[in-house]
């Protein structure tokens, strides 16, 4: 674990290590300093008071004193000072104590060897400082020789104890210690202070950026302190601002980019330099499967068709364009085209956008208007041939014999017809379909309608043995729509209806009124049609039984025509129908 310490206690450990570092100096060298003063101090004195005790000693000694004597002499001095004053003869021998007892003189050790007395036998005067180990504490001794020192007397010796200074020497450092812990705890509470002054700004300033990085574009800092902080306070209020008016710019013309690619027909797609979608607009993932989230993926876990996916990749790594036709998979197959184009970005991978045109209808179209006119020329090659056939006939020979001359001309009659027929048929659904002549509407009633139609069939229906009826309620109904157009509806149902019904047969056209509809239902017992054809017959061209629908002299356009009609009146048709027992053709139209 990495230890973190924060830029306030860096601040207080280096304050205190200065402040204690320093007290300690202080410390050390007052103490050292006192303690040489004090002891030059009593050094000196007990040097003085040696020079006033050798006068004394050289005025009531007289050189050849006995050792009681010089002993004697010792306690004098000592008792006056109250010091232990120590006689010593130049060879070394102790002959005067003032603090051992005559008695016990000669079994002192010899003190020539003393560093004091060894000095005072050069120069004239010596003094050391040493531990008394039966004592326990310092001592310091002065020696002065009395004589010269090539005729030497005597040596006398001062020693007192350090006791004293040592206890003074305490208090003084008590003192420090004091001083150093005040000191310190003062220091330390300026260093609070100033780093209290510097981090509350800082505090601030560091809350106020992580509140803008997580989103909350409006705070600032708003208080500057008098001093560095405070500048760089102001200059991040200046930042965030400028930062705030750059993302709300680039904001608003993001959501400008997705309101267009949201209004667009188009699929619109956008992959980074990764391959990975970034943008996929509404129109684009309803062209894929609905459940795709195609976001942060590639074109490959998207898309199933290979030239697609190889297409991205292409113009990702260098071509700036491609374009292709795809169909997808699934229930209900598109058919897209695609336009690929590079994105500007920097390295040698760009981002790709794509956009995705549903051409299905247009597909759709284009398929049917092929078949459409494939399906025109056969089904008018095959009258043409008829017609031809006869002509032929007629001119190698038939022309001139009376049995067989008429019936090629009656031939040629009836395909010319159904020639006709379906042209006419053609040329109404081609009206419709174009639009060119709207239809003109019109009240009408129901009944006069239903008359006109059923009076068209009339005819059609004796010859082929079947009964037409109508059952029209009075008051009959009336409903808005072209008068023509409508009629040639009914006709149309009513004629087929005829047609596909055995002789003997009924139709029944009624008229109802549901509410805001009316209904005009064509019912006949005739052959019916099968399930599987239902909703195919209304395309055009599109018969159950072409041989029949020939024969009935069908063109295959009449339902065609019967759907456009009841759309352009904004209705429907119904059909129910069973094999064998018969068909209802339901128009419903709003009244
Ligand atoms: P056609 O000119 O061939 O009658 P339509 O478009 O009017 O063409 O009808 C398409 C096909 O629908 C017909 O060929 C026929 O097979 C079937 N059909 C239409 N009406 C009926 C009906 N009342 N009973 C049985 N089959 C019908």
């Amino acid at each position: 674990v990495k230890l973190r310490i924060s830029f306030k206690t860096w601040i207080f450990i280096s304050t205190m290590l200065v402040v204690l570092g320093t007290l300690a100096f202080v410390a050390v060298f007052l103490q050292r300093s006192f303690q040489e003063r004090m002891l030059t101090q009593v050094r000196d004195s007990l040097l003085v008071d040696t020079a006033l005790l050798r006068e004394i000693a050289l005025d009531r000694w007289s050189g050849s004193d006995s050792m009681a004597e010089t002993d004697a002499l010792a306690d004098l001095l000592g008792n006056r000072l109250n010091l232990r004053v120590t006689l010593i003869t130049p060879d070394g021998k102790v002959t005067g104590d003032s603090s051992v007892d005559l008695a016990d003189l000669p079994a002192l050790e010899n003190h020539a060897d003393r560093p004091e007395i060894r000095t005072a036998m050069e120069k004239g005067w010596g003094w050391s400082r040493r531990y008394s180990s039966t004592l326990e504490y310092d001592l310091i001794y002065v020696a002065r020789l009395l004589g010269q020192p090539d005729r030497p007397l005597l040596v006398l010796r001062l020693a007192m104890p350090l006791a004293d200074m040592a206890s003074d020497l305490d208090k003084i450092r008590r003192l420090i210690l004091w001083a150093s812990l005040l000191g310190g705890i003062l220091s330390l509470g300026v260093a609070f202070l100033v780093a209290h002054q510097i981090f509350r700004p800082v505090n601030d300033l560091t809350k106020t950026a992580l509140s803008i990085s997580s989103g909350d574009l409006n705070r600032r800092l708003r208080r500057y302190p008098d001093h560095e902080i405070g500048d760089l306070g102001r200059a991040f209020d200046r930042m965030a601002d400028h930062l705030q008016e750059e993302i709300e710019a680039v904001t608003r013309a993001r959501d400008r980019l997705e309101a267009i690619l949201r209004g667009m027909v188009e699929g619109v797609l956008v992959t980074d330099a990764d391959g990975r979608v970034t943008q996929a607009n509404l129109a684009l993932r309803e062209m894929l499967a609905p459940n795709v989230n195609p976001l942060g993926r590639k074109p490959s876990e998207i898309f199933r068709n290979a030239d697609l996916i190889e297409a991205f990749q292409v113009v990702s790594s260098g071509s700036h364009h491609a374009n292709l036709e795809f169909r997808t998979l699934g229930k209900n197959p598109k058919t897209l085209e695609v336009e690929l184009a590079a994105l500007p970005g920097e390295g040698s991978r760009s981002g790709v956008v794509a956009v995705f045109h549903d051409i299905t209808e247009r597909k759709h179209v284009e398929e049917m208007r092929r078949d459409f006119v494939a399906n025109v020329s056969h089904e008018l090659r095959t009258p043409l041939a008829a017609i031809r056939g006869a002509v032929e006939t007629l001119l190698d020979g038939a022309l001139d014999d009376k049995k067989f001359n008429r019936k090629f001309t009656e031939v040629i009659e009836r395909h010319v017809r159904r020639l006709e027929d379906q042209v006419m048929d053609l040329l109404e659904l081609a009206r419709l379909e174009s639009g060119e002549v709207p239809p003109q509407f019109e009240k009408i009633s129901a009944k006069s309608l239903a008359e006109s139609a059923l009076a068209a069939v009339r005819e059609l229906a004796s010859s082929r043995e079947v009964e037409l009826s109508g059952e029209i309620p009075d008051p009959a109904p009336a409903l808005k729509g072209d008068r023509r157009q409508l009629e040639q509806a009914i006709i149309n149902l009513l004629d087929n209806a005829v047609k596909y019904t055995e002789p003997g047969g009924k139709v029944v056209l009624s008229v109802e009124s549901e509410g805001p509809e009316v209904r005009l239902s064509v019912a006949d017992n005739g052959i019916g049609i099968p399930t599987e054809h239902q909703n195919r017959i209304f395309e055009r061209f599109y018969r159950v039984d072409k041989d029949r629908s020939r024969e009935m002299g069908g063109t295959g356009l009449g339902l065609a025509i019967v759907k456009h009609v009841v759309q352009s009146h904004g209705g429907r048709v119904e059909l129910e129908s069973f094999p064998g027992r018969g068909t209802t053709f339901r128009l419903i139209l709003p009244a």
